[in-house]
């Protein structure tokens, strides 16, 4: 299985660490920062990190209107915190930032406030597949959005004080925390099956 992980900034190198540590026999995995990088794989993270400068970027290299192209066409896509923002189709407040718009729902950046820049607690996750568990993980949050509007088809998979954050809308992934960084390999795991 080609997976990739979009390398333009931020914390893609945490990501690669984890899907090798789920130990799947067969995964061939790529840094993506070109469209052609990006038509080499079937499956791939957004991460954490700047979202108006990778925004930017992604738009002058040409990968965001590819990443939008291949997600209409049902490539999983899973973004971590800035990677979440980069797919939203709206953004609060800044309707000026560039995004994906693949993701039908609505982002708070920064939403836990100047105080709180980043927290680690438990956040308990809906099972990403038919028949297995939901399961409880370690969330880092940093500098982290919430959802604040779901679209049609978008469903909330995880909460925090009332808050949504993690989404699916069928093979498209949002979670306001990092799982990659953290030794829980499960989120990347259940990535892999979506
Ligand atoms: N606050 C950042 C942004 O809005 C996201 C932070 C992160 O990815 N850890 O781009």
């Amino acid at each position: 299985m080609n997976v990739g992980v979009v390398a333009v900034q931020g914390d893609f190198e945490k990501h690669l660490n984890s899907l090798r540590a789920t130990g799947r026999e067969g995964l061939n995995l790529t840094e993506v920062r070109t469209p052609e990088e990006l038509a080499s794989v079937e499956r791939v993270i957004l991460p954490g990190g700047e979202s108006t400068t990778v925004g930017l970027l992604m738009q002058r290299f040409g990968l965001g209107d590819a990443l939008r192209q291949a997600a209409s066409e049902g490539m999983p896509v899973w973004g971590t915190c800035m990677g979440m923002i980069l797919m939203a189709k709206e953004i609060e407040g800044r309707p000026d930032q560039y995004s994906l718009g693949i993701l039908d729902v609505t982002v708070r950046r920064n939403a836990f406030g100047a105080q709180v820049h980043s927290f680690e607690d438990e956040v308990s996750v809906k099972s990403l597949k038919d028949g297995s568990e939901d399961f409880a993980s370690m969330g880092v949050f940093i500098r982290a959005p919430i959802v604040t509007r779901l679209g049609e088809g978008v469903e909330a998979i995880s909460h925090y004080e009332e808050k949504v954050v993690a989404v699916r809308q069928g093979r498209l992934l949002g979670t306001s925390f990092h799982p990659e960084l953290t030794e829980d390999v499960r989120f990347h795991e259940a990535f892999l099956d979506l």
